[in-house]
């Protein structure tokens, strides 16, 4: 049978291990070997223990787990062709040339890079004579398919990444946690929640827990923001609330594009109103927890999804990202959704925030 091997890289994510244990168990199901590789790039580059057979039962237990089992990683080596052309070599020895990577756009990106240069990294090897001729042309297609594992949900092409709906959950039970204690002493709190370049979580977070105040990067507020939200703030006491949550997404900026810190938030209660403020930063507790039943789902279905894309591909299948569009887990094109992943960015980073809400949109 084909060798498919499945790994995890980049920023973690619940659901992660959902996704791994489907592509494992509809990976043998249809007959194929399925290998782990652990640390991601760097497990590919290094070789050795980090690529293993996975069976049936080496994926028990694991889909109620946060993170993932197999690990992850940042690898330099791997954005080097003397990087891959060893990842390349591990493979082979080991007739994987079925690729599922789990992560983000950056992941993606170098397992397109990994596809396009996989003929002559193999070249190379033979010429170097580390693999044989017959090697060669037994493993000379790569295919390669992806799943988007980010909390932030910040990828172009699926409607919900895997983690985000379990890093909402953590959200709102923080702020329900600190609504009651808020109560009790009538204080202003600020949470700052994680999203450099997506606001989705701040914003949906403060939709579904009652906040009376946000700030996303997609939407600065106005020149007298400082003003507004006092105003805000001081009806909502005025009308008998006893507390109140502001939410702030790491990536929050104002119009001139400069950072809006909790911090900065703070000062102006303090000095303006005088309320009792604190600040909470949530960090990596969103990262953290047990995955929900959407995101195990969603790995369920995509990493069946993934299998299937790879068992029909042919040398001239392009590569694809399984995506989540309405209820349905489809394949979409994976270097159109990266390119318009990083259209996005600099659309932000140039300011255009209502082009980049647009193009991050489906379809
Ligand atoms: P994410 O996948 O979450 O966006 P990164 O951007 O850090 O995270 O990418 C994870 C890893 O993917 C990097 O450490 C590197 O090994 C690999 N990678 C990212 N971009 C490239 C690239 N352009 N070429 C080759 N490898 C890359």
């Amino acid at each position: 049978g084909k060798g498919i091997a499945v790994f995890t890289s980049g920023g973690d994510s619940q659901g992660m291990n959902s996704a791994v244990r489907a592509v494992v168990r509809m990976g043998l199901y249809v007959g194929a070997r399925v290998y782990f590789i652990k640390e991601g790039y760097q497990g590919m580059v290094d070789g050795g223990d980090n690529i293993v057979e996975a069976n049936w039962s080496s994926v028990s237990g694991i889909i109620h787990k946060g993170g993932t089992v197999i690990g992850s990683a940042r690898c330099m080596e791997f954005r080097e062709r003397e990087g891959r052309m060893r990842a390349a070599k591990n493979l082979i020895k080991h007739g994987i040339t079925n690729l599922v990577v789990i992560g983000g756009d950056g992941s993606l990106t170098g397992a397109n890079l990994f596809r396009q240069d996989w003929t002559s990294l193999l070249q190379l090897l033979v010429k170097n004579g580390e693999i044989t001729e017959e090697e060669c042309k037994a493993n000379a297609h790569l295919n390669i398919v992806g799943m988007v594992g980010s909390i932030d949900n910040d990828f172009c092409g699926t409607d919900m990444t895997i983690g985000t709906d379990s890093a909402l959950h953590r959200i709102i039970e923080a702020v329900d946690a600190i609504a009651a204690t808020a109560y009790s002493h009538q204080r202003c709190f600020i949470l700052e929640v994680m999203g450099r370049h997506c606001g989705y979580l701040a914003l949906v977070a403060a939709l579904t827990s009652e906040a009376d105040y946000v700030f996303i990067p997609e939407n600065p507020p106005p020149e007298n923001w400082s003003e507004k939200i006092c105003n805000k703030l001081k009806q909502e006491r005025s009308m008998g609330q006893r507390l109140n949550i502001i939410l702030v997404a790491e990536g929050a900026i104002d119009q001139h594009g400069q950072a809006i810190t909790a911090e900065a938030v703070k000062k102006v209660i303090v000095d303006q109103l005088g309320f009792d403020t604190r600040i909470t930063v949530l960090g990596h507790v969103q990262r953290g927890g047990s995955p929900s039943a959407f995101d195990r789902l969603l790995g369920c279905r995509m990493g069946a999804e993934a299998v299937l894309a790879l068992m029909e591909a042919n040398t001239a299948t392009e590569p694809c990202v399984i995506s989540l569009d309405g209820n349905q887990a489809v394949r979409v094109p994976l270097m159109g959704c990266v390119l318009k992943t990083q259209a996005v960015a600099r659309a932000m980073k140039e300011r255009n925030w209502d082009q980049a809400v647009q193009m991050r949109g489906r379809s």
